[in-house]
């Protein structure tokens, strides 16, 4: 086998994995990177493992801010920056999902305080040097290595507690960093190595965690697919999936995990063609022929929502869709017209499998 042309960066990330981390693990990383007063952040709704993380770093803790919102809103930051800066805080404890992790990472774009990430989806955020901010209702976002996390701690026994169809789909939205790593234009070997392990891991674990979401073995290894498709994230330039995905997102405000989930068999679909190689290896990952019927199938099986119709997307809707992907240059093996983006948010639309 002949060996591609590429180039690789590896990320200063430090990361432990252990059931139980959460506890002991902060403490240590804050000790190893000279941190003494750390701002804890999280989202409402992870208040109670957040209070664990913060009690567990006793007098390291500078207190504990849980206002974190989906896709960080700009005034959400100014006011954790403010209370970032009266606690005097050294260093951030994120907690949660995308969006608590998104806002540590404001914090440390604006401060430049060291990051520790405890994630607590599988959404990856943890993994990327990729920042976002709200305003006025547009998502500004840019890639910066100061609010690379310093530590990244994964502690699977947190994610018992993340419901079954939330964990499917936020695992949906793990494989698809992976798939579209594959055929990245900065793709590496190793890269594509993280992706078809992350692929296999992550979606043998989905059938167990949804039949029983507090068995710790499917969650580790759901978490430890999260793991390597967050790092295939970081290191590499997604496509048309997540130009859509954002483009659902931040115009028609469509939820996040879910309509990566509605979309990603139908991009994949119609990037098939153009990328061979990279449906190889996820058939492998999936044990099939087909890859994105299987990711089709296996969301359905799972009671994952399959189309945008159902996600609240008019017929209306995808023309604009459409319009605004096609008019956004991106990297894709595939050249994306208007009619193109718009066969496959019709097909995602009406949620048939890509077959
Ligand atoms: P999220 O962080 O908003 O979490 C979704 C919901 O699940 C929230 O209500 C949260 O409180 C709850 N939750 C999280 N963990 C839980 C747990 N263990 N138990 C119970 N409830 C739990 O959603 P997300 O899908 O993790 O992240 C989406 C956000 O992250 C989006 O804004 C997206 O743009 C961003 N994101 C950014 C990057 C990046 O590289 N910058 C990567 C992926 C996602």
């Amino acid at each position: 086998m002949n060996v591609p042309d590429f180039s690789f960066e590896s990320r200063p990330i430090r990361v432990v994995f252990r059931p139980g981390a959460a506890t002991t693990a902060p403490a240590d990383e804050a000790g190893r990177l000279g941190l003494r007063r750390l701002l804890v952040v999280c989202g409402r709704q992870g208040a109670h493992a957040a209070r664990a993380v913060a009690d567990s770093l006793g007098s390291l803790c500078a207190g504990l801010h849980s206002e974190a919102r989906m896709h960080v809103p700009v005034e959400i930051a100014d006011r954790t920056v403010e209370v970032a800066h009266a606690a005097g805080a050294d260093g951030c404890v994120a907690v949660g999902g995308g969006s608590a992790i998104g806002l540590g990472k404001a914090i440390a774009l604006r401060m430049g305080l060291p990051l520790i990430a405890v994630p607590t989806t599988y959404a990856g955020s943890e993994m990327t040097s990729v920042w976002g901010v709200t305003e006025h209702g547009v998502k500004r976002t840019g890639r910066d290595r100061a609010v690379l996390p310093r530590s990244v701690v994964y502690d699977p026994e947190l994610t018992l507690s993340l419901p079954p169809a939330l964990s499917v789909t936020s695992g949906f939205n793990a494989v698809a960093h992976a798939a579209e790593a594959l055929y990245a234009p900065d793709t590496s070997p190793l890269v594509t190595l993280m992706a078809e392990e992350g692929v296999r891991a992550m979606t043998s674990a989905l059938p167990r965690v949804a039949a029983d979401p507090e068995a710790i073995g499917p969650r580790s290894r759901a978490l430890y697919g999260a793991w390597l498709c967050g790092s295939c994230l970081g290191a590499t330039t997604m496509g048309l999936h997540h130009k859509l995905c954002h483009v659902l997102g931040g115009t028609f405000d469509l939820p996040h995990a879910e309509t990566h989930t509605v979309v990603l068999p139908h991009a994949l679909a119609y990037n098939a063609p153009a990328v061979p190689e990279a449906i190889t290896a996820l058939n492998r990952a999936l044990d099939t022929d087909n890859a994105p019927h299987a990711l089709w199938e296996l969301a359905g099986r799972l009671g994952a929502p399959r189309s945008l119709a159902e996600l609240g997307l008019t017929d209306d809707d995808l023309t604009v869709a459409s319009g605004q992907t096609a008019a956004e240059a991106y990297p894709n093996p595939r050249t994306v017209t208007m009619g193109g983006a718009l066969e496959v948010l019709r097909a995602a639309y009406q949620g048939q499998s890509p077959r």
